[in-house]
């Protein structure tokens, strides 16, 4: 019989397309895609991915069509929201968080007008295309405002007179000062997020996600992560470990025909910033060098 074989969705075009394919590339897989597919064959894993739009990824995993899925969290959310208000539970689980994709889902007035405070909110007309996240914000604050549910372009919608407001993904905050729009409340911080079934699956399958779970750690950690080399005076060894940046436990190996000197190796899970080179330099250690680190399993 085949082996059972993993379905991933991730965003077919957009800003979580690259993201995606290269955080599957890091963890080792090859895949095979023809121009315009809708589906790819993992080579090297029983894992296939299928290349869909964003907002329907949740429903994937929730009908069962498909085992995982990487889509916003702010699509996620609002999913399980509507779900909720339709009586369903959401069928979709939450399993890493993953560092792509930021944005936050905020709240935005035309430059002109005043903003106190989200009590400012009551009577007016709020243009988004997350009615449910913003249905619970105004909800959790006992606000009352129309919310005016538009499908796209709701940067546009308060220069049409459609809405007072918006309340629409931002990330560096370019769109909303090009349409003339100030960002006054954040609704909802969001990033990337890898999904699954909560459903048990067969063994083997079940073996892989651990597997790629596993690796999506590895590749999260090695991003900021160096391999640090360096020869310090035994004397010092004391203070050079504590400037060594996020490292619990280097590995400190003598030097032959240097008896009061040690080579100290060390994994630097923060960024490795010239001040602390210079600080390391200045406390004795020299021959230091700083290298990237590939791949990493703990
Ligand atoms: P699709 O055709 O797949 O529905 P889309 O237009 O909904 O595409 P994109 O604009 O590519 O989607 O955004 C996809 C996701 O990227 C968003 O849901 C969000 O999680 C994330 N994102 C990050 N920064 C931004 C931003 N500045 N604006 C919009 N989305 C952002
Ligand atoms: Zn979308």
């Amino acid at each position: 019989m085949d082996e059972p074989r993993l379905k991933l969705a991730i965003q077919k075009s957009g800003r979580l397309t690259d993201p995606s394919l290269d955080l599957l590339t890091r963890c080792g897989l090859k895949i095979s895609r023809g121009k315009d597919q809708l589906m790819a064959y993992g080579e090297n894993m029983p894992l296939d991915v299928l290349f869909v739009r964003d907002d329907d990824i949740p429903d994937l995993v929730q009908e069962d069509v498909c085992d995982l899925g990487l889509v916003g969290l702010n699509v996620l959310e609002e999913k399980r929201l509507e779900l909720a208000a339709r009586g369903h539970p959401a069928r979709f689980e939450q399993v890493r968080k993953l560092e792509f994709g930021r944005c936050r889902l905020s709240l935005a007035v035309p430059q002109g007008a005043s903003f106190e405070g989200s009590s400012s909110l009551r009577g007016k007309r709020i243009a988004t295309t997350y009615p449910f996240l913003l249905e619970r914000y105004l909800r959790e604050r006992d606000l009352h405002a129309e919310i005016v549910t538009l499908s796209g372009a709701v940067e546009i919608a308060p220069r049409l007179g459609r809405a007072d407001l918006i309340c629409d993904l931002v990330s560096t905050g370019s769109t909303l000062q090009a349409n003339h729009l100030r960002e006054v409340e954040t609704v909802l911080e969001s990033h990337a997020v890898l999904i699954r079934t909560p459903l048990a699956l067969p063994p083997l399958k079940d073996e892989w996600v651990e597997r790629l779970l596993m690796r999506i750690d590895g590749v999260q950690q090695v991003r900021e992560s160096k391999y640090i080399m360096l020869h310090a005076p035994r004397a010092a060894l004391a203070q050079i470990r504590k400037l060594l940046p996020g490292s619990e436990t280097p590995t400190i190996i003598p030097l032959e025909g240097f008896p009061d000197k040690v080579a100290i190796h060390a994994v630097c899970r923060e960024t490795v910033f010239w001040e602390t080179l210079e600080s390391l330099k200045k406390a004795g250690a020299s021959a230091v060098l700083v290298l990237p680190v590939e791949k990493m399993l703990v």
